[in-house]
């Protein structure tokens, strides 16, 4: 089959691999329809994810028809239209009973190694390293998903491709990040980044009922398609992000901030942003932290932060005398894709939200290598690439 793989910085090729096949009884094999490239892939991309291997498929927002099932497989049969969430859930360990599923305790393949990293092991994920279980990803032709059973997510089939491919990923991502703030109606709901994912904070901060809800970037288009969506713009190049937050919140400050543009984070004429690019290149830390930094600076006391956006490692100069005088919460974390997906099914099968509004670029699999440059320099008003098998 054909499929992206990724080969080091800057190097996804488009390439022939080995057709998936059934490994555990709990398998399914999925033909994908359609599948997307995610703000993580960059972190990918640009090989700020360790125990990356050369030739492993990337990919984790994809979707399709069942084509096969193993002898375990009961809720899944042949010629099923499926989302697949990008964690992998067993829905039988203590996490997934909870609801935690990004959290799975079975099914990341290389836990020994992610407990050494993280002091516990996260879910295993598609396409996303060997640390989250060394799976091969969707952007391909054929997928194998493991606990088919309960990983997956049925769709109507009144609904296209592009309004359901999201439910696997930044659409439940941005909705949690938004519920993760306990939204009252008298609140400021900030997002950092209006990509992808900023982009579904704002709809869900609006549908959830906030009173005002900001969004900061420095890309014009993603800004306006924010504001569509009823967020007040600020662009961090041309304003300042403190002094319009301030006016924005009568000197109060937010209640609640959304970082959902994660470690690579960049504001070109900040000291701090300088001194992180410097200890990022030389391994000295890990993540740069310039809108960690910024939300709790800015935040009102007692306040939330939510963050849905990826951080690897260290990070460093987090001012904690802030955070703890100010008595903020800080929420994260993968998404639990499926414990908001059948409500999420539910409004978009409403007409409370169409997620296609962010799809901006439509092309063939084989286009992938080239969209992924497209889609990190924001050229031709890139703001989401939907790819077709
Ligand atoms: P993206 O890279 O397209 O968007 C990030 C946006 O942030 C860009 O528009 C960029 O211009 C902006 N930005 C950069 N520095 C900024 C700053 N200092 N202030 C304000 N804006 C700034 O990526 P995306 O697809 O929208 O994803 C965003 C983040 O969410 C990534 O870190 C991604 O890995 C993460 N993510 C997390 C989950 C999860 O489960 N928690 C799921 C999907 C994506
Ligand atoms: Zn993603
Ligand atoms: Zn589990």
């Amino acid at each position: 089959m054909k499929a992206l793989c990724w080969h080091g910085k800057n190097d996804i090729r488009y390439e022939t691999v080995p057709d998936p096949e059934i490994e555990d009884p709990r398998d399914a094999i999925i033909n994908v329809s359609s599948c997307a490239i995610c703000g993580s892939d960059l972190h990918l991309f640009h090989h700020f994810m360790p125990s990356m291997k050369s030739g492993d498929i990337v990919g984790h927002e994809f979707m399709g028809e069942v084509m096969e099932v193993g002898s375990d497989v009961k809720k899944l049969k042949v010629g099923d239209r499926v989302v697949v969430p990008f964690t992998i859930t067993c829905g039988e360990c203590d996490q997934c009973r909870r609801g935690n599923f990004s959290l799975c305790e079975r099914s990341n393949r290389n836990k020994a190694m992610a407990d050494k990293v993280f002091g516990h092991a996260g879910a295993g994920l598609f396409g996303y390293s060997h640390l989250t279980g060394g799976y091969a990803g969707g952007q391909a032709e054929y997928v194998r998903v493991p606990f088919a059973d309960e990983t997956h997510i049925q769709v109507p089939d009144t609904l296209t491709d592009e309004q359901v491919l999201f439910l696997g990923d930044i659409f439940p991502t941005g909705w949690q990040a938004a519920v993760q703030c306990d939204i009252e109606p008298t609140d400021t709901v900030v997002i950092w980044g209006a990509g992808p994912v900023g982009q579904f904070c704002v709809r869900s901060a609006v549908l959830l009922g906030a009173q005002q809800v900001v969004v900061i970037d420095n890309v014009p288009e993603r800004l306006s398609m924010a504001q569509a969506g009823g967020a007040i713009p600020i662009n961090f190049d041309e304003e300042s992000v403190l002094g319009r937050l301030q006016e924005l919140t009568h000197g109060k400050g937010p209640e609640k901030c959304i970082d959902a543009v994660g470690l690579e984070s960049h504001v070109p004429r900040s000291p701090d942003s300088v001194y992180d690019r410097v200890k990022q290149s030389l391994w000295m830390e890990n993540d740069r932290a310039h809108v960690l930094r910024e939300m709790i600076y800015v935040c009102r006391p007692g306040g939330v932060l939510s963050i849905p956006g990826v951080y690897s490692g260290m990070v460093d100069k987090i001012p904690m005398g802030q955070l703890m005088n100010k008595a903020l919460s800080v929420r994260s974390g993968q998404t639990h894709v499926r414990r908001w997906s059948d409500d999420l099914v539910r409004r978009i099968d409403d007409g409370q939200i169409d997620p296609s509004f962010v799809i901006t670029h439509s092309v063939s699999l084989e286009d992938g290598p080239e969209m992924y440059n497209v889609f990190r320099n924001k050229q031709d008003g890139c703001v989401k690439v939907v790819l077709k098998p």
